[in-house]
């Protein structure tokens, strides 16, 4: 039998998975996450669901186990960078968790989890079947990030950051970003930027997904939706020009907005093609809160992660 531990470790929970052969869940736990409790509790907090994991289960603890962090993680300890859960960064999070836990890890941060999950066993495992092809699974939501999934594996890349298309430059867009740069995709297409967007146009706040639903009567929702297509179509072009990826699929709260799926969407893309047209599937997510955690637990594969 060969199982795979996940952890996928959110900023309020922490949740845990044990997958069969098949990739049918055994055992799913959660925990609170308690951030302000600092570093070391968090460190318990995980070390207490794989035992209780385990107990509960009557499967014992594995030699290895997957896990999926919001940030960066930087050299063989995993330092971790750029995490909005702010313990977290500058410690060494694989080095610890290796010593609480007493096995091996592999670590990932959250959209290259979310990637891999939904690539290999939700929206993309059809098309993922086929030798060779490739899968660029989007974060569209407060932040913008993604991850590459080629041939069953996390593309990580030189410098581990393949696939953060949220922060390459939009030409003419000039809003500050949190990375310290101006332009980037993310201060367009995020959610919170859209919602800024629709509040300076029309004086009102209102959540995306209402200025979705109210695109059809209101002029500056509207605008709103076109500037989330059309900049949203710009800036996936440069990505597929480059990765000419198999399938893309949208997760992320912005990626349940419908217009993205619309033949508006894809001419918003060919418009920036170099040949014009698209032809791959551009899909939402199948597997809605698992996908973190099952893309930790596939980590662990020696065929598919880390
Ligand atoms: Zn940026």
């Amino acid at each position: 039998m060969n199982r795979r531990w996940g952890i996928d470790l959110g900023g309020t929970k922490i949740e845990g998975v044990i997958l069969d052969d098949s990739m049918q869940p055994l055992v799913r736990q959660r925990v609170d996450t308690r951030q302000e409790r600092g570093y070391g509790h968090i460190l318990m907090q995980i070390g207490g669901l794989v035992e209780s994991m385990s107990e509960k289960s009557g499967i014992p603890r594995p030699e290895s186990i997957g896990i999926g962090t919001p940030g960066r993680t930087e050299g063989a300890d995993g330092v971790v960078k750029n995490s909005n859960t702010v313990c977290l960064n500058g410690m060494p999070l694989k080095k610890d968790l290796e010593e609480v836990l007493g096995m091996k890890l592999a670590i990932e941060n959250d959209a290259n989890c979310f990637a891999l999950a939904e690539a290999m066993l939700g929206a993309g495992r059809d098309e993922m079947r086929h030798p060779g092809r490739t899968a660029f699974g989007i974060i569209l939501g407060t932040g913008v990030g993604g991850g590459i999934v080629f041939d069953g594996r996390i593309h990580r890349g030189a410098h581990g950051i393949a696939g953060e298309w949220g922060h390459n430059p939009l030409p003419g867009e000039m809003a500050p970003c949190y990375c310290g740069r101006s332009g980037c995709v993310e201060t367009v297409i995020s959610g919170p930027a859209l919602e800024a967007f629709y509040a300076s146009i029309s004086g009102r706040r209102l959540p995306l997904r209402e200025i979705s639903a109210a695109s059809g009567r209101d002029v500056a929702a509207r605008r709103t939706i076109d500037r989330l297509v059309t900049s949203f179509g710009r800036a996936l072009a440069a990505v597929v020009n480059i990765l000419d990826p198999d399938l893309v699929i949208i997760g992320g709260g912005v990626g349940n907005i419908r217009h993205l799926y619309t033949p508006a969407a894809r001419k918003a893309i060919e418009a920036h093609l170099f040949n014009r047209s698209l032809d791959i599937p551009v899909l939402p997510p199948s597997l809605g809160d698992s996908a973190g955690v099952f893309g930790a637990a596939l980590l662990n594969n020696p065929d598919s992660g880390a």
